[in-house]
């Protein structure tokens, strides 16, 4: 059986609990405790997949084709492993198997209630990861913060769970925000008293705080929260910000989070070995000349949409030991001023997933932009439709080019409806998703990258490229580098007159890791940082 740490959050949203989560699972991974994480969301979508970006950020996508919360794509870059669909439980599911079982007569006449039924399965989307896993410790992050209305059910699980498996096997951490007053230049445990005052009420007591905070914690404020909250010194663990994520497990070891949770859940396990963690901390930290890489998409207001996308974009830079000058290029401002004008100083460009017709045509002038000055370019997913309809506009010499999804009427309908696709009509997971098998052409750029014939990679889409127009396009110099192994449908295309334009149809942000960048962003930096551009060259040596 394994043992639990849940982990709740105080204060306000968006405090880092993820990442926390994350960084606790990679302590416990550095002393060969093995870890498998769970994400319970309680709003009532069934899954994110329906969530405005604007609203949730990046959809994550995992190798068996949930679409979850972007905190999974946290856990399994910190901790390094692939998670499945049973990662991530929200009340829409968990309410949907309630209500199914009701209907199915499983409940034998009982009163369904929200004590015990919804609670129970609520445990049981996290003993299921347990028992799958078989993993030592499962780390379950509520989503959300203490005192939400649709949390109540959550908090409630995760309090009977000490009752029913023991206090040697349930850890409760609570990780929560310190605000700072500028008037009086201190920071104010008021709040968190009043969040573990309400985990308290409802019977869950802190056994672990953790304090987020813009500004370094005095030790007397810790010995406040430890007196307020009733946890012991030692385990009020500051968490100031950092400039950069990857530091944080490294931060957390320090302020002995690691040896405390093993010490508390009475776990064996060896001395931490955070070489691993060290060593990328002293690459990200030592001054490297930057590689500039514009993002052009549409939801660029919300970085969080794009989560992924700059994770791989900065292990592949640390990769090649630089550094990235990201600069986030809205599509619609493309569409109203000239390319040349927002992207004169990109090295490379990206153009990311998306739905929809809104910023398309400023995504196609990126395309067109990188093709005619011989910038790399990579597409992922939406930029692979973005950068044929732009080539097969210019090989067909008309305007009258598109995906079925922007204009069902278009002339040459180049990107069209995956087979099947056309007649759903339900939207949540119905998408082509997962990771599917794809075939690499050998002496393609695609192949240089990945150095393998087969390789699996993970998808969200309904569109793919229209085989009708295969033809006329290769023979114009689109390479059509990865298939499905049968060979009818295209997973990469690249173009041959080109230093590199690389599109994929899946999604490749999702498997990059920061030790372990993903092989296209890696040659795509690769080619980006040797691109010539305004601004990018290295001073000369002239006194
Ligand atoms: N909107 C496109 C499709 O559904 C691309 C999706 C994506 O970028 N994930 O096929």
């Amino acid at each position: 059986m394994s043992k639990y740490i849940f982990v709740t959050g105080g204060v306000v949203s968006s405090v880092g609990k993820g990442i926390t989560v994350a960084a606790t699972g990679a302590l416990l991974r550095s002393r060969g405790v093995s870890v498998s994480v769970v994400k319970l969301d309680p709003y009532f979508n069934v899954d994110p997949g329906t969530i405005s970006p604007y609203q949730h950020g990046e959809v994550f996508v995992t190798q068996d084709g949930a679409e979850t919360d972007l905190d999974l794509g946290h856990y399994e870059r910190f901790i390094g492993v692939d998670l499945g669909a049973e990662a991530n439980a929200t009340s829409g599911g968990i309410y949907s198997r309630v209500l199914a079982k009701e209907r199915a007569g499983e409940f034998h006449g009982s009163t369904i209630r929200v004590v015990p039924h919804v609670t129970d399965e609520i445990k049981q989307s996290f003993v299921k990861v347990s028992e799958e896993s078989g993993a030592d410790v499962v780390v379950v992050e509520i989503g959300g913060t203490v005192g939400d209305i649709e949390g109540r059910p959550f908090l409630e699980a995760i309090r009977q769970m000490r009752q029913e498996i023991g206090r040697d096997n349930v850890l409760y951490v609570h990780v929560t925000f310190l605000p700072y007053l500028a008037a009086t230049r201190e920071l104010k445990t008021k709040p968190t008293q009043h969040s573990v005052n309400e985990l308290r009420s409802l019977g869950v007591q802190p056994d672990i705080i953790v304090c987020r905070s813009d500004y370094p914690i005095p030790d007397s404020i810790k010995g406040k929260v430890s007196l307020f909250c009733d946890v012991a010194r030692e385990a009020v663990i500051a968490l100031p910000t950092v400039s950069n994520i990857y530091e944080v497990p490294l931060v957390l070891e320090n302020e002995g989070l690691g040896r405390l949770v093993v010490n508390m859940l009475r776990i064996k396990a060896q001395d931490a070995d955070l070489t691993r963690w060290q060593d990328l901390v002293d690459r990200i930290r030592s001054c490297r000349e930057p590689v500039n890489i514009a993002l052009v998409g549409k939801y660029v207001e919300l970085k969080d949409t794009y989560l992924s996308v700059r994770e791989a974009l900065q292990h592949a830079v640390l990769f090649h030991n630089r550094d990235i000058n990201l600069s986030w290029v809205h599509s619609e401002d493309l569409e109203r001023g000239h390319a040349e004008e927002l992207l004169r100083s990109a090295q490379g460009i990206v153009v990311p997933g998306g739905f929809g017709v809104r910023g398309i045509e400023g995504m196609v002038k990126a395309a067109a932009y990188a093709r005619e000055s011989r910038i790399p370019y990579l597409g992922l997913c939406l930029g692979l439709h973005v950068m044929v309809i732009e080539f097969a506009r210019h090989v067909f010499g008309t305007p009258d080019v598109n995906s079925t999804e922007f204009d069902s009427d278009t002339a040459y309908p180049v990107i069209d409806f995956l087979p099947g696709q056309q007649t759903i009509t339900q939207k949540g997971g119905t998408m082509r998703l997962g990771a599917y098998p794809c075939r690499v052409v050998p002496g393609t750029k695609a192949a240089r990258a990945y150095g393998c014939d087969i390789v699996y990679e993970r998808h969200r889409h309904r569109y793919e490229f229209n085989n009708a127009f295969r033809g006329a396009l290769e023979e114009a110099g689109l390479i059509a580098s990865g298939q499905s192994p049968s060979g009818d449908m295209v997973e990469i295309v690249e173009l041959r007159e080109h230093p590199w334009m690389v599109s994929c149809q899946f999604h490749p942000e999702f498997r990059s890791r920061p030790q372990c960048p993903h092989p296209l962003f890696r040659d795509f930096i690769g080619a980006a940082k040797e691109t010539l551009v305004e601004g990018s060259q290295a001073s000369l040596p002239i006194p």
